[in-house]
């Protein structure tokens, strides 16, 4: 299984899950944190406010509808006001889209003895790096990449596919939309689909 690698008294460390939407990033999370609350570790959870999916804001919440509760945060500065000294365990849910202070913050924590534990989306719509994800990885001890099922061809799906009314999204949409009418699926790779303007042109040609 993985997670729950450290052992207790091994000082401060930070785990990253990621994957593509759908791979059970969440579910893990709140697993871990199911497990650390069992071993009684004072437990904080947060979450970008950007992700408002099933139980709303202050729940981590996975798609087989399991919750734990969850504080909505937009910034490092926010996690640092809210955390009380005794906290043993810091979870943080969709990582991808905090500033690239997270990554001070998650050293900061561990350097203090804590555990950290992000979840988060290790790539955008286009399949390139996403927000501050790429230095948490490099700066963790312990990474785990999940992948979820591809929707066309039932492979491990690494890709997150963007669908703006139905189209897939064209490579230059931004990579954080706010209440837009889009919609994602999990893809593998060979069935991913991001047009660029470039690519209709040389269909001209
Ligand atoms: P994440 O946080 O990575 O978006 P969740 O933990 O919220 O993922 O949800 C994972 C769950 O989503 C799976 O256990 C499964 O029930 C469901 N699911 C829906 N679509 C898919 C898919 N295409 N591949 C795998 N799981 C899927
Ligand atoms: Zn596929």
């Amino acid at each position: 299984m993985i997670g729950d690698m450290y052992p207790a008294g091994a000082g401060g460390w930070i785990e990253v899950v990621c994957g593509v939407m759908f791979s059970g990033k969440s579910e893990e999370l709140i697993r871990r944190v199911r497990r650390a609350l069992i071993a009684k570790k004072r437990v904080q959870v947060f979450k970008s406010h950007l992700d408002e999916r099933y139980a709303g804001l202050y729940h981590v919440s996975s798609h087989d509808g399991r919750t734990v509760e969850a504080v909505p945060v937009d910034s490092p500065e926010q996690i640092s006001r809210e955390l009380l000294p005794a906290t043993q365990v810091v979870a943080i849910d969709e990582a991808q889209f905090l500033p690239i202070g997270i990554v001070a913050l998650a050293t900061d924590l561990a350097a203090s003895g804590r555990r950290v534990i992000l979840a988060g989306t290790d790539t955008d719509f286009r399949g390139e790096p996403f927000g501050p994800m790429p230095q948490l990885l490099a700066v963790a001890e312990q990474v785990d990449k999940l992948h979820a099922i591809c929707v066309l061809c039932g492979n491990p799906a690494s890709r997150n596919q963007r669908l703006i009314g139905g189209k897939p999204a064209r490579y230059d949409s931004p990579t954080i939309m706010v209440g837009g009418d889009e919609s994602y699926e999990a893809r593998c790779r060979s069935c991913h689909s991001v047009p660029r303007r470039d690519e209709d042109q040389v269909r001209l040609l």
